[in-house]
């Protein structure tokens, strides 16, 4: 639901009222479900575009949810008396009554509001601390939550919480709270996303009646279910999972191969191997399911750079991807403290500045067209983007 004002101001609802996206003065603003507010422009002056965010404070994000909330009360005066004009953008009933009621919740979705929200969603949801870039807009059920491993140097989404498979009736109380917190908001969602990190390490046994709850609560959403798998327990299920599951809905399984030099794996603290990657792939593509390959570019510094970049290329051209497979370039800013950081240190390897990164991505964007079959979309994935 969006509330048009010209061309200067622009405010995004979902259906249950909830502010989502605003635009004004140049800026974008994206509104998360754990309240964060994300103020967003880019400099597009350098040699790769900077990209600026930051989160706003907790009274610029109270101003801001305001400012929507009182526009949407505007909006819904002038619907009233006729004075707006009302568009759907994909085909709807032309019910006023049903634009009347999203609007007079967008009206009351004030400040106040919002945090009432954002404690509401806090109780149904551990972090959802990343999704691939296609699956923004999914609706998370947290079938598991945090990593089974945990372990990666590189990466710290779930070291806030120990892993745990979450038992059917846990599920079932999770899937009950997430329609009662969404309500109307659902038709914002597309699909599933099984979360967290590795969903699909469960046994079939364990897994197969867990997708069929889902797919019972959630049916409209179950068209196209995709969840991330971990290749170093992923490459001990066969073409026969992976068949199982899409037969419940599995559309897409994405994973993280990272690199294709087993040294830069070592390195990184990730147990898996180029060669298991591309057995996963394979495998999963056999069952008729998609996938989605997230590499990443900067890792491992100078010291790594030429190795990395060759066989990583080398093991996306022997995972036979093509239509409706994906890849993802995921540009790794060094932190300055922490596992990755005090290895690096250990060996001597400095990290990569902005501009050296961003050359790193474009050198595997570029070699990965020529190395992957017709139809496999090739994009950046810019993580610090991601909100749910
Ligand atoms: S397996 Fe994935 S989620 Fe787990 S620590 Fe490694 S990169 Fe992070």
């Amino acid at each position: 639901m969006t509330r048009f004002d010209g061309a200067e101001e622009t405010y995004a609802f979902d259906h249950a009222g909830r502010f989502f996206t605003a635009w004004r003065e140049n800026r974008l603003y994206r509104r998360a479900l754990d309240g964060r507010v994300m103020e967003k422009h880019t400099d597009r002056r350098g040699r790769h575009p900077v990209k600026h965010r930051r989160f706003l404070d907790a009274g610029e994000r109270s101003a801001l949810v305001n400012d929507a909330a009182a526009a949407a009360r505007v909006t819904l005066r002038a619907l009233r008396d006729g004075t707006a004009e009302l568009l759907w953008a994909r085909p709807e009933p032309s019910d006023r009554s049903r634009a009347d009621r999203m609007v007079a919740a967008a009206a009351g979705f004030d400040a106040e509001a919002a945090e009432a929200d954002r404690q509401q969603f806090e109780a149904v949801y551990t972090p959802v601390s990343i999704l691939p870039p296609d699956r923004y807009l999914a609706l998370v059920v947290q079938i598991t939550e945090g990593c089974h491993w945990n372990r990666c140097t590189f990466c710290s989404f779930y070291r806030d919480r120990p892993f745990r498979v979450k038992p059917v009736a846990d599920l079932t109380a999770h899937l009950e709270a997430i329609m009662a917190f969404f309500g109307e908001g659902l038709t914002l969602r597309r699909g599933v996303f099984l979360g967290d990190a590795n969903a699909l390490l469960l046994p079939a046994a364990d897994l197969g009646p867990r997708l069929d709850l889902v797919t019972r609560c959630l049916p409209e959403h179950t068209q196209d279910v995709s969840a991330f798998i971990d290749v170093f327990t992923g490459h001990h299920k066969g073409a026969a999972d992976f068949e199982a599951l899409r037969a419940r809905g599995l559309r897409r399984i994405y994973m993280g191969v990272e690199t294709g030099d087993d040294g830069l794996l070592a390195f990184l603290n990730k147990p898996q191997t180029a060669a298991e990657a591309a057995e996963l792939v394979r495998s999963v593509k056999a069952a008729g399911l998609a996938v989605g390959v997230i590499a990443m570019a900067g890792i491992g510094g100078r010291a790594y750079w030429r190795r990395h970049v060759e066989a990583t290329l080398d093991v996306l051209g022997r995972m036979a991807l093509g239509t409706g497979d994906l890849v993802y370039v995921s540009a790794f800013t060094a932190p300055a403290n922490g596992p990755y950081a005090e290895r690096a240190r250990a060996e001597g390897i400095a990290p990569l500045d902005h501009d050296a990164v961003g050359d790193q991505v474009e050198e595997l964007l570029r070699g990965a067209a020529a190395v992957v079959g017709l139809g496999t979309r090739i994009a950046p994935y810019d993580i610090e983007e991601f909100l749910y």
